[in-house]
């Protein structure tokens, strides 16, 4: 819950200039109450259906975040032993894991099963082998579902795209059956559901419409061939708005989706990630200088795209409002981070009160594959992240330190 009261912003019930001057800036604040909001519309949204909802740790795998999800319920979506390790830590019970990816190794695959997580995501038969070997070694079953390629359109930006032939992503559906009937004679492996991702940021229901209907017919096929399936994983892809899209709802989903379920007992698992925190947290930052060239006006701010990768990589948009507005006139300026690399930009021909020196600006929309993807480039401490709640804050990462930079380096 951010939002202004007269001219100061506030994160829930506290001010998010007196966080700034507390904790310093770069500074990535989450409210406690949006996480939990969210989580709950998807849950009712979808609640006449059987459903397990694994957030996906990638989009932010802070510890504080994670355990608000654990505690209302939720299982996680991991793609790595290191998210494993993470989402252990946050309480989150191993029975509500799910793992993912297309290149998962012998030695997080030994792990996941040692801990007893709920099911595999499996990509391809290479895959489908190895995890059969290292279950065998541990004497278990492992159980799995096949992710497929349903080779659908998610109408999306085309580096989150994850649905098409043309992605690494998934078994191709043409395959899927012959796969399934590799999985029933593996010792080691026990079938237990199928699963697939289309992508990121989907902000329309028709290509999550098509999918469903794409994934239906392939569990009738199976159940055809007697295998039959416990649930169906739709992964996540859910998009938010971040400037003036309208995103369906998930209750919106689930009504799309009723004519299509009618009559079926599968239990249904999502992931959503980006959902679940985009729009929890914000990215606070500083203005360092401002300079006109003649030709455009430059705001240089203390974050940069070591901290928030997005508009980088995704050539993506961040509502930037100020933290105190200060009632100057509008300009039309470029926000910018002091990193060498001009894709470090957090906004291009914005619109924006012009900001004294020293001001503070909020990122809006800073919640999902943030913090998780910031790095060090340029030798950059990364930020401090903040947990409010209602009047209540806590740091729940510190801010690094130089040496922090040079941990384990000669
Ligand atoms: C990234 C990812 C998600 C989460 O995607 P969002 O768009 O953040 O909801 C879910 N499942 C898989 C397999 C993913 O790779």
């Amino acid at each position: 819950m951010f939002k202004f009261s007269g001219k100061s912003l506030l994160a829930e019930g506290v001010g998010v200039s007196v966080l700034a001057e507390k904790l310093g800036t770069p500074l990535y604040v989450y409210s406690e109450a949006s996480l939990i909001e969210s989580y709950r519309s998807f849950d009712k949204g979808f609640a006449k259906f059987p459903h397990l909802i694994c957030f996906a740790m990638k989009a932010n795998s802070n510890l504080s975040v994670g355990r608000v999800f654990a505690r209302e319920g939720a299982g996680a979506d991991i793609v790595s032993g290191g998210e494993l390790y993470r989402a252990l830590l946050s309480g989150f019970h191993p029975k509500r894991i799910v793992f993912s990816g297309v290149g998962k190794t012998m030695d997080e695959m030994k792990y996941a099963l040692k801990k007893g997580i709920y099911c595999f995501n499996i990509e391809s038969v290479e895959e489908l082998h190895a995890l059969n070997a290292a279950a065998k070694s541990l004497k278990m079953k492992a159980p799995v579902a096949l992710r497929v390629n349903p080779d659908v359109q998610a109408d999306t930006h085309h580096k989150i795209t994850t649905g098409t032939k043309e992605n690494k992503f998934g078994i191709p559906k043409s395959h899927i059956v012959e796969t399934y009937e590799i999985a029933k004679s593996l010792k080691n492996i026990a079938i237990t559901g199928i699963q697939a991702h289309i992508g990121s940021q989907i902000t329309s229901v028709s290509p999550f419409e098509k999918f469903l209907k794409v994934m239906l017919e392939l569990v009738d096929q199976l159940s055809a061939k007697g295998i039959a399936l416990k649930h169906m994983d739709l992964g996540g892809g859910l998009g938010i708005t971040y400037n003036k899209e309208t995103p369906p709802s998930p209750s919106d989903l689930a009504k799309a989706f009723e004519p299509q379920l009618k009559g079926r007992s599968l239990k249904l698992l999502f992931e959503p990630g980006r959902f679940l925190v985009g729009n929890a947290g914000i990215l606070v930052t500083q203005v360092i200088y401002r300079k006109r060239t003649g030709h455009k006006t430059f705001v240089i701010v203390d974050a940069a795209m070591n901290d928030l990768a997005r508009p980088a990589l995704y050539d993506a948009y961040h509502e930037i409002v100020p933290v105190h507005k200060n009632g100057s006139a509008k300009e039309t300026v470029d926000v910018v981070g002091p990193v060498c690399e001009s894709g470090d930009y957090f906004a291009k021909a914005r619109h924006l009160e012009y900001p004294e020196q020293g001001e503070f600006l909020a990122i809006q929309s800073a919640g999902a594959y943030g913090f998780a993807m910031s790095s060090q480039y340029n030798s950059r401490p990364r930020a401090a992240e903040v947990m409010v709640s209602g009047k209540k804050w806590k740091v729940v990462r510190k801010r690094e330190t130089l040496e922090d930079l040079i941990r384990g380096e000669k």
